[in-house]
């Protein structure tokens, strides 16, 4: 039951994969998990795009 659940997970995260990155100079790449958990905006004080959101990226596999 639950080794099924983990490639139902796993399925789905190979259909779709998105990472979001920060357009400045720092070039931060946050995964969804991350930003999920509240890491929406850019934190590096020395980055052009500081306490700017990140921007939604696809990853093509
Ligand atoms: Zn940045």
């Amino acid at each position: 039951m639950l080794t099924n659940a983990f490639s139902l997970v796993n399925c789905m995260a190979k259909k779709k994969r998105f990472v979001y990155v920060c357009e400045g100079s720092c070039g931060a790449i946050v995964s969804p998990r991350r930003y999920k958990a509240g890491l929406k905006k850019c934190g590096a004080e020395s980055c052009g795009m500081h306490n700017r959101a990140f921007r939604k990226k696809q990853v093509i596999d």
